[in-house]
């Protein structure tokens, strides 16, 4: 991609209305443009992100067994009437009614709708265990709006919804999600710290909160440092006894940890940051398959209520989250995995016909290879293009001047570290593209 013909607004200015640095950083680095209170228009580059967080997410959903299906956003006030949640919800919800008078929300969640479509589709135990997922927008009519995309009131949620046969079987679901949430915030280069979170009125329920630490977190943890120590290694190939020896160790909100009666960690041990929500995992067994007459019979003809689990991932928030964990004084430092290109190509003067030549071939043939790279190929000062790349945070920058091509090299820039490198236009390509 020619900078020259993309569209990246990117501003020197530090917008005066972002608070935290992820906010700043996005529109700083032309990712973001809020259109309304909460609501947010994702420029091509912050697409690009979104994708590949998406793609991250959809992938460890997949290799856990889960199925994607996609429901709408809008939805019916009845089929929340039929589990009494309608009047529950309260104002976050975003009530419309049509030319007909009839009711509609836009969905802040789908319990229910899964709910019915599974209920309408599932007959027997064959047809479990299952778990369906989908990766959609979600309204939540938020009081505060605030940090950007971290707490939006548009934004991108993964939920998957698990329908079991009996409470071990949802407990073997919940189990392959938590799996699948290790997996994907490694993936996405996030330390994400499980946390122990409150079930609210019906006791026996399981739930956990995925938290990226952060300064900027809304939440004030309380959990044991041995909880730092898993690596990245360990927990690409968690498994159930990960998951025990993770959820051993004590981790809580500040609101419950006050609530226990003696705290079983040693002072010396225990930490308290701030941190990120990103995901959450909810066993809550047989409530909506009660409540909306979900039903199947079992292999001895006996008729029974799946019992549920929900699982949700912040997949717009995540890139804020991302953000706060990544960036130095220059701008986003992007893990690997999620950046928008891979490398920026910077022709330090566009005005030299040779630097441009020698440019425009190593674009040329960087495309060829398949790498995904974005050319500053623009009339600017070289100044102003180190900025550029630097904000908009590639992993790489390979830089193309008039005194290093008579000398015969490029120079090669790892964007998180700084570590420059001279070399020939060639092993820069073979470094690049193997
Ligand atoms: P929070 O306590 O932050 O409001 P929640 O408990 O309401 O979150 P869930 O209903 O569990 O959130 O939704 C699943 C995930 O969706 C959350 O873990 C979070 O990452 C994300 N999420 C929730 N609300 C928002 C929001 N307003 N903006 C962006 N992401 C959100
Ligand atoms: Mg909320």
């Amino acid at each position: 991609m020619r900078l020259s013909r993309y569209f990246l607004p990117v501003t020197k200015e530090t917008p005066a209305d972002a608070q935290i640095v992820s906010h700043k950083l996005m529109l700083r680095a032309g990712l973001i443009r809020q259109t309304a209170a909460g609501i947010y228009a994702w420029l091509p580059l912050g697409l690009r992100v979104l994708n590949n967080i998406e793609r991250i997410v959809r992938e460890e959903q997949d290799k856990a067994g889960a199925i994607e299906l996609l429901m709408p956003t809008i939805q019916s006030a009845d089929l929340w009437r039929q589990s009494g949640r309608y009047d529950a919800y309260g104002p976050e919800m975003l009530r419309i009614v049509d030319r007909h008078e009839r009711e509609m929300l836009f969905g802040p969640t789908n319990e229910e709708m899964i709910t019915a479509i599974f209920r309408d589709a599932a007959k027997s135990y064959r047809d479990l265990p299952r778990t369906l997922y989908h990766i959609q927008w979600k309204f939540r009519d938020e009081v505060r709006p605030r940090f950007g995309v971290m707490r939006g009131r548009e934004f991108l949620m993964k939920d998957a919804y698990s329908f079991d046969l009996d409470e071990e079987g949802l407990r073997q679901s919940y189990e392959a999600m938590f799996v699948a949430y290790l997996r994907t915030f490694a993936r996405l280069g996030l330390k994400a710290v499980p946390v122990r979170a409150p079930t609210g009125p019906i006791g026996g329920n399981l739930s956990h909160e995925f938290h990226v630490l952060a300064e900027t977190g809304e939440s004030q943890l309380f959990y044991d440092a041995a909880l730092e120590d898993f690596s990245r290694q360990e927990l690409l190939s968690a498994d159930k006894f990960t998951i025990a020896r993770l959820t051993d160790l004590y981790a809580m909100e500040a609101e419950e940890h006050d609530k226990v009666a003696r705290c079983p960690v040693p002072s010396d041990q225990l930490r308290t940051r701030r941190g990120i929500e990103v995901g959450h995992i909810f066993a809550f067994g047989t409530k909506y398959s009660e409540s909306m007459g979900l039903s199947v019979q079992t292999k001895e003809g006996e008729t029974v209520h799946p019992h549920m689990g929900s699982y949700g991932i912040g997949v717009s928030r995540l890139m804020g989250a991302i953000i706060e964990a990544s960036h130095d004084e220059g701008g986003i430092v992007w893990p690997e995995g999620v950046a928008p290109f891979k490398l920026g190509l910077i022709n330090m003067r566009a005005d030299d016909p040779a630097c441009t030549a020698a440019s425009d071939r190593l674009y040329a043939q960087l495309e060829e290879a398949g790498v995904e790279l974005l050319y500053d190929d623009r009339d600017e000062r070289g100044g102003a293009k180190f900025a550029t790349m630097d904000v908009i945070g590639l992993p790489w920058q390979l830089i193309v001047g008039p005194k290093g091509l008579e000398k015969g090299v490029v120079e090669l820039k790892h964007r998180a570290t700084g570590e420059r490198q001279e070399l020939s236009p060639e092993s820069a390509l073979a470094r690049l593209t193997s």
